[in-house]
């Protein structure tokens, strides 16, 4: 059997900033075909899973290009052809294929494309035909669209949230993949639209419990693959939203029945599944209360992860106005206090101006006299999945009590080593404020004695009713009432 993998990965915020060009994937990942490294990477869980099952299987396995870029504004037209041209070359250079694996995140849009997976699966199936089998793995925050459904036998999404299940939902695809190939299985697909959006923190009820529900499902009388997508607000595509896709195994009575029961269930769930946002000093004020720390804030607004630019200055503005000690937050991203931190050194006492620099949607800059404690070049921090993420070069700099880790590389908080190889502790502090929605959660609330999520202002607001969308369909809850 000849196999072809590949992935080409981003998540879109049409509101942020920031675009998202050709460096801001070589500035994350992004491999030619046949130089993916021998760690597994965030959208290659399809290429990892290939790898493992290959040898027994006495597959060939062709490699192509794996490229992913941290969220952002806008894909750029030119970044996003430049790497689906390379993609499908890859791929036209291994014709023929049995299966095509391609790891994708669902949610990219780029100049002149509002669905940039479904263009990519629908090029992926020319090339392939209609006799192979094409699979692909998406991110839960996508835009599940009907050309992304058509023009794939199978799409499986993370379940996790945080999204620390990449591998084995690649392996889940490999082996339906497989199947299919071999003709042991026919899958048939069935998408409900819930007419809603809203965030899925699979670490508590009520998601926790649909997670698991689902789960048990697959596997059995008929059931092959179950995926919900959560959908990603920030998205302004006519595709956006919460779906329910159900794979059954020839019968499409039954993935329509059962798509539909779980979109019910989903619904009847949905005031339990958003997420109480606090204000800053709401969060600040029930920090403190606190009898024991650190008590984590998640500034959900300034989420590198959501396409935020990570260089918000609301909370910390509020922290110093109040006076805050024992208080940490990071990692901001600034490379240019980074830069004047490194031509200070280690130990130098400066005045520095810190955040603030994207946009109106950051606030205005911090001018802080602060100490630099710790410098470091290619600082790493863990990823979900336990592979290193570079940050660039960072700056541990303590201001009016506050430790503040700065960053060159706008990355989102996944490992608390961001802050402790820095030297910088969290276990002491009272207060631990990171730039993260939910993928922090992982690896913070290993220290954190309570978690609080904050609804500061930024690109990545979670009051929907602010943001000034054009395509989405409508109605759609929580914006519109919908019964
Ligand atoms: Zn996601």
């Amino acid at each position: 059997m000849r196999v072809f993998t590949a992935a080409l990965a981003t998540e879109t915020n049409t509101f942020a900033p920031v675009p998202t060009g050709l460096s801001s994937f070589k500035d994350r990942e992004y491999f030619p075909a046949g130089q993916h490294p021998n760690h597994l990477t965030g959208s290659a869980g399809p290429l990892w899973a290939a790898r493992e099952l290959a040898p027994a299987r006495g597959w060939t396995l062709i490699e192509g290009m794996v490229a992913s870029a941290q969220p952002g504004g806008t894909t750029t037209r030119q970044a996003y052809e430049t790497l689906r041209d390379e993609l499908l070359a890859d791929l036209r250079a291994a014709l023929p294929v049995d299966i095509a694996l391609i790891g994708l995140h669902g949610a990219m849009v780029a100049d002149g494309y509002d669905d940039c997976e479904g263009d990519l699966l629908a090029r992926v199936r020319a090339l392939v035909g209609p006799d192979a089998v094409v699979g692909a793995e998406l991110d839960p925050h996508n835009h599940l669209s009907e050309a992304m459904v058509r023009h794939a036998d199978l799409l499986v999404a993370f379940k996790e949230y945080p999204h620390i299940d990449v591998l084995e939902r690649g392996r889940e695809l490999v082996a339906l993949c497989e199947a299919a190939a071999l003709r042991r299985i026919k899958p048939v697909s069935a998408v409900v639209d819930c007419h809603m959006v809203v965030p899925f923190h699979t670490t508590r009820q009520p998601a926790r419990g649909l997670v698991e529900r689902a789960q048990a499902l697959e596997g059995r009388d008929g059931v092959l693959s179950i995926s919900i997508t959560h959908g990603f607000s920030l998205g302004d595509v006519p595709d956006m939203g919460t779906k329910v896709l159900v794979y059954c195994d020839g019968d499409q009575a039954q993935a329509d029945q059962l798509a539909r029961r779980l979109a019910d269930e989903i619904i009847s769930l949905r005031d339990q599944l958003a997420v109480r946002y606090l204000s800053i000093d709401e969060a600040l004020d029930a920090a403190l209360a606190s009898a024991n720390g650190p008590v984590v804030l998640a500034d959900r607004a300034d989420n590198p992860g959501s396409g935020a630019p990570g260089d918000a200055t609301f909370i910390l503005r509020r922290m110093l106005e109040r006076g805050l000690t024992n208080a940490a937050i990071g990692p901001m991203w600034d490379p240019m206090a980074v830069r004047t931190a490194f031509e200070a050194g280690e130990g130098a006492t400066l005045q520095l101006r810190v955040g603030g620099k994207t946009g109106s949607c950051s606030g205005d800059p911090l001018d802080l006299a602060c100490t630099v404690k710790c410098l470091r070049t290619e600082h790493h921090m863990s990823g979900l999945n336990g592979s290193p993420i570079s940050v660039g070069d960072a700056a541990w700099i303590q201001a009016s009590g506050i430790d503040i880790v700065l960053i060159s590389l706008r990355r989102q908080a996944t490992g608390t080593d961001v802050f402790t190889d820095l030297g910088c502790d969290l276990a002491s502090q009272q207060i631990v404020v990171v730039k993260s929605a939910q993928h922090f959660h992982a690896s913070f609330s290993k220290v954190a004695r309570q978690v609080l999520y904050v609804g500061a202002p930024g690109a990545a607001t979670p009051f929907l009713q602010t943001l000034p969308y054009q395509k989405i369909a409508r109605p759609k809850w929580p914006l519109d009432p919908v019964v």
